[in-house]
């Protein structure tokens, strides 16, 4: 079987200096979003079909003492993916791309022409990722920087967010070699006192393309401790493929998957799309 490839957060090491998310706009040609002073450094607010990627700014509490908890915000490329399940015309699925040195990188990806703009991914989506833009019509997300590592140049043969990041929080390659790295470095931060230390991303939903190397709760980070697909998503699924029934199917969607919805998130969404 072919190595495969993913991207690994050392977040003890994120200074939040977000390089990686202007570099993530440049690369792909995004426009900036205006925005509002919200009290937070954290900005933009949510991910959208122009901001495929952000630094959050988490605040954490422990003996009254506050300290930031930095995690790197995009489409995580799950193995089971419920935006897939969710999507009436499959309009986003699973690709994969042979890459100059055998292995493969997994992207999950929308196809414009067939997406009908039912926006079913993104409520399924458990990390808040997929962006509507009402304009083109499309769903839009991290790419997994695919357009840029298939070419193989010297440079460029890493996603652009990877490049930019200057204190090495941020590793593409080989996803088994990089869970042999974040053990090390697990073990390593537990033997220093950060007795939570532990990776996330290595099996939840099958395996996620992003990994991360937490030293709290999973919460504290704003990620989900045990993502799932929502029952009622993969029930529709089977209801409707093909999908000719699937206006029906959708009301039973949405009120099944609205309930697992993060309420906080939503309302910033809201906050976000009055500003644009
Ligand atoms: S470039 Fe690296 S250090 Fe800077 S915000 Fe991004 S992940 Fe953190
Ligand atoms: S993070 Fe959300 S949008 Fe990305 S693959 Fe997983 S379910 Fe789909
Ligand atoms: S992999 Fe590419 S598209 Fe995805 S966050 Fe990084 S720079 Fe953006």
């Amino acid at each position: 079987m072919a190595k495969e490839k993913a991207i690994l957060v050392d977040t003890t090491k994120c200074t939040a200096c977000r390089a990686c998310q202007v570099a993530c706009k440049q690369w792909n040609q995004n426009s900036a979003e205006k925005t509002t002073n919200r009290g937070s450094y954290e900005n933009p607010p949510t991910l959208s079909s122009k901001t495929w990627m952000r630094i959050l700014f988490n605040e954490y509490y422990k003996d009254g003492k506050m300290s930031w908890l930095f995690t790197k915000h995009q489409c995580m490329h799950c193995e089971d993916a419920a935006c897939v399940e969710a999507c009436p015309p499959n309009a986003t699925t699973h690709r994969e791309f042979k890459l100059w040195d055998g292995s493969v990188l997994k992207s999950v990806a929308t196809d414009a022409d067939k997406c009908i703009g039912c926006n079913y991914c993104r409520v399924a989506c458990p990390f808040d990722v997929p962006g509507y833009n009402e304009k083109k019509k499309g769903i839009y997300r991290c790419t997994m920087c695919f357009d840029r590592v298939t070419g193989g140049v010297k440079g460029y043969d890493i996603p652009a967010c990877v490049k930019a990041c200057a204190p090495g929080t941020l590793s593409f390659g080989d996803r088994a070699e990089l869970i042999l790295k974040a053990e090390k470095r697990v073990a390593q931060l537990r033997s220093d006192g950060y007795e939570n230390a532990h990776i996330y991303g290595q099996s939840e939903l099958g395996g996620l393309g992003y990994m991360y190397i937490l030293t709290a709760e999973t919460s504290t980070y704003s990620l989900p401790g045990d993502p799932s697909i929502p029952i009622g998503v993969t029930a529709w699924k089977a209801l409707t493929n093909p999908y000719g029934a699937f206006a029906a199917g959708g009301l039973l969607l949405a009120l099944v998957v609205n309930g697992v919805i993060n309420a906080r998130n939503r309302g910033l969404e809201e906050e976000h799309k009055l500003e644009e």
